[in-house]
C-alpha cells in the first residue's frame, strides 16, 4: 500500500549538511520557541545510517537544546533500523528532553503483518524493541494500518481492536491510526483499479474509536492520523459522498480530546445501507487463499491489457 519509494531521491544520498540546512530553513520560517513537542520526520527511518547520518541528527539536537520551551521530539524508525547506539546518541543530544520513536507496527497478527502487509518482521521483535526503547528511556508509539489489503471491512476492523489490545497489554496507551490509501505503483493501487480493494469507511473508524473508548476507557488514546501521506492519495477513507465531511470534521474534533461524545447524534441513511453491506460481507476463502486469487486476477488484467 505504500508508494513513498516515489518520494524519494532514489538512491542519491542526502547528506548531513542538507539535513542540516532543511532544519535550519524551517528555524528561520517559524518560532520553533511557540511549539512544546516537535516531530522531525524525514519520511524514512531517522536511524538508519545510510538515509540519516547520525551527525546531523545530533545537529538538529543542538538547535532544538536551544529552546527552552521544547519538552518532547517525535522521530519514525522501523524498529530493525534503529540500533540502539544511534538513539541513545540523539537521547543525549537531546539534554533530558523526552524521545519518542513512532514506527509501523501495523498489526499484532503476524498472518496480516506478513502476508498482507509483507511487513518483515512481527509482535515478538516488537516486544523486544518496545523493552530496548523502555530501558533507554525511550517512548514508543506504534501505528496501527486500518484496512490493510485482503481483508473484509469487518476483518479490518477486529484487527485494530485486537492490536491496540495488544497494546495496552504492553502498557502502550497512546497509538496512532494510519488510514490506507491508494497510492501509484503499489499492489493496492492494481487491487482498486480491479475493484478488489476499497478504502475503509469513515463509518467503519468512528466504530473503532468508539469501541476502543468502551473497552479500554484511558488506557488507550488512540489518534487519527492525517488523511493524506507524502504521496498523492487516488482514493481513502469516505462514507457514501454526502455525509463525508461532515463525519472527518467529527473525527478531527475527536482527536483534539479523543472524545468520542463528538460521535453522537451523527447519522446517514448509508449507516445502514452500504456501510452495513460491508461489514455484514464475508468470504469463505482463507487470507491466502483470497490473496492468490486476488493477485492471480490481477496479473491477467494486466496481461489482457497489454
Ligand atoms: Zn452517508
Amino acid at each position: 500500500m505504500c508508494g513513498f519509494y516515489c518520494a524519494t531521491s532514489r538512491g542519491r544520498e542526502v547528506s548531513a549538511g542538507e539535513y542540516v540546512a532543511q532544519f535550519e530553513y524551517v528555524m528561520d520560517a517559524i518560532d520553533l520557541g511557540d511549539y512544546p513537542i516537535i516531530s522531525i520526520y524525514n519520511d524514512g527511518n531517522i536511524f538508519n545510517e545510510r538515509e540519516m547520518p547520525v551527525d546531523a541528527i545530533e545537529k538538529i539536537c543542538s538547535y532544538i537544546d536551544g529552546y527552552q520551551s521544547i519538552r518532547k521530539v517525535v522521530v519514525e524508525s522501523r524498529i530493525d533500523y534503529t540500533p540502539d547506539g544511534h538513539v541513545q546518541r540523539m537521547k543525549k543530544a537531546l539534554n533530558g528532553r523526552q524521545l519518542e520513536v513512532a514506527f509501523g507496527f501495523e498489526s499484532a497478527n503476524p498472518l496480516v503483518m506478513n502476508l498482507c502487509i509483507n511487513k518483515g518482521f512481527s509482535a515478538n521483535n516488537f516486544d523486544v524493541f518496545h523493552s530496548r526503547m523502555r530501558s533507554m528511556g525511550v517512548l514508543t508509539k506504534p501505528l496501527l494500518l486500518v484496512k490493510p489489503p485482503f481483508l473484509t471491512e469487518a476483518e479490518s476492523i477486529r484487527d485494530i481492536l485486537a492490536t491496540v489490545s495488544y497494546c495496552v497489554s504492553r502498557g502502550i496507551d497512546y497509538v496512532d491510526l494510519e488510514v490506507t490509501t491508494v497510492e501509484k505503483n503499489t499492489v493496492v493501487h492494481e487491487l482498486w483499479k480491479n475493484d478488489l480493494y476499497r478504502p475503509p469507511w469513515l463509518w467503519s473508524l468512528v466504530d473503532i474509536l468508539q469501541r476502543c473508548r468502551a473497552q479500554f476507557g484511558d488506557h488507550a488514546h488512540v489518534y487519527v492520523s492525517p488523511w493524506t501521506y507524502s504521496v498523492e492519495s487516488l482514493d481513502g477513507a469516505r462514507n457514501c459522498g454526502v455525509c463525508d465531511a461532515e463525519i472527518t470534521a467529527a473525527i478531527e474534533r475527536y482527536n483534539c480530546r479523543f472524545d468520542t461524545a463528538e460521535f453522537e447524534g451523527l447519522d446517514c441513511s448509508c449507516r445502514d445501507g452500504g456501510w452495513k453491506e460491508a461489514v455484514t460481507a464475508k468470504t469463505p476463502l482463507t487470507i491466502p487463499e483470497r490473496i492468490r486469487e486476488q493477485l492471480a486476477f490481477v496479473r491477467q488484467a494486466r496481461l489482457s491489457s497489454l
